[in-house]
């Protein structure tokens, strides 16, 4: 039996949908584009229009400027475009981090398929976002930038606790802390976590970065209280949430030596990445599903196609076809690693 025609293919551009005639998160300037969250591998610049939640719309605002056209989409709500109908739905990751289901719009289109791009997801639910909902679908096309089975997240809470300690300790050694983490997603989840477990040992600071994705957060209806930005010299005890970028810089140089550094990151969790970031300690929060969770996403969408996309895809494909499983790869431009520039 002849397939129907895809409702996704890859172009120059980006991932297109010919029927709707819009990409998702081109990696190129294009009319139109349906954006699933804001960091900067899958929200570029420069879209003649663009679709996103109603929730991640402060968080592209603050991204990409108010030059860029958006359109906001509640989750759950179905736009029609074209020949298409199109909705969002929580794929939690990052605040407003979508996944975005297609379906024909044709009266014909009885009997077609649904298709379902994962955005980056993460299966585990968190304060700091709308929880992952599961969708079904005919074709999935999912993220796999954990796609391998030795990624298996610890406890979060567990995680935190340790990190606490940590603070402490740095604060008993009379040394300030860093904490490396990307600017939009992890530093608010990170900041929610912490601010529960008051009183902290020392004062939290947030790099004008964190402080500017804090913003969009709040008026997105999240709760998250002002923090200041760093001083030129921190104190003994003080904690600055920052992306990896300020590492180099002339004010880390002032810190050092009475700062210890630490980095909150899935890929924390393999040896090598601890040895290419030596001198910092390594805590392992992912805002990505591990390869339980990708396999339990799959599995809810009960599709009777995969499509694996960015990040460890020839594992997570061998494993699925071993199972039985329809699966293709497809080539993308997105690069979780290269994301929070
Ligand atoms: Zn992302």
């Amino acid at each position: 039996m002849n397939r129907p025609a895809p409702l996704v293919v890859r172009r120059p551009e980006g991932l297109y949908c010919p029927q709707g005639d819009f990409f998702i998160d081109p990696w190129r300037p294009v009319d139109r584009a349906v954006i699933t969250h804001g960091h900067a591998d899958h929200a570029r610049p420069g879209h003649g229009h663009a679709l996103c939640s109603m929730r991640g719309l402060p968080v592209l605002r603050a991204r990409l400027g108010e030059a860029q056209s958006f359109q906001g989409l509640g989750f759950g709500q179905r736009l029609r475009l074209q020949d298409v109908w199109v909705s969002l739905h929580p794929a939690s990751h990052v605040l407003g981090a979508s996944q975005v289901l297609i379906e024909s719009a044709l009266a014909n289109g009885h009997g077609s398929e649904r298709w379902l791009v994962s955005g980056d997801y993460r299966v585990q639910n968190d304060p700091s976002c709308d929880a992952f909902e599961p969708v079904k679908a005919d074709v999935f096309i999912s993220e796999t930038t954990f796609g391998l089975p030795i990624y298996r997240w610890p406890n979060v809470a567990d995680e935190v606790a340790l990190l606490l300690d940590w603070w402490q300790i740095c604060r008993d050694e009379g040394r300030a802390a860093v904490l490396y983490t990307y600017a939009l997603g992890k530093a608010q989840r990170l900041l929610i976590a912490l601010l529960r477990l008051a009183p902290l040992p020392g004062t939290l600071f947030v790099h004008p970065s964190v402080a500017r994705m804090n913003e969009a957060y709040r008026e997105a209806g999240i709760a998250l209280p002002e923090l200041p930005t760093p001083p030129a010299m921190l104190s003994p005890g003080a904690m600055v949430l920052a992306p990896m970028a300020v590492q180099g810089s002339g004010w880390m140089q002032r810190q050092r030596p009475a700062l210890a550094e630490a980095m909150v990151s899935g890929w924390m969790l393999v040896r090598g990445h601890r040895r290419r970031h030596a001198g910092v300690r390594g805590f392992v929060i992912s805002d990505h599903a591990d390869w339980p969770g990708l396999l339990w996403a799959i599995d809810q969408t009960q599709a009777s196609r995969v499509v694996l996309t960015h990040g460890q895809t020839s594992s997570m494909a061998r494993y699925l076809r071993d199972q039985g499983r329809d699966v293709d790869t497809l080539e993308t431009e997105f690069d979780a690693q290269a994301a929070d520039v």
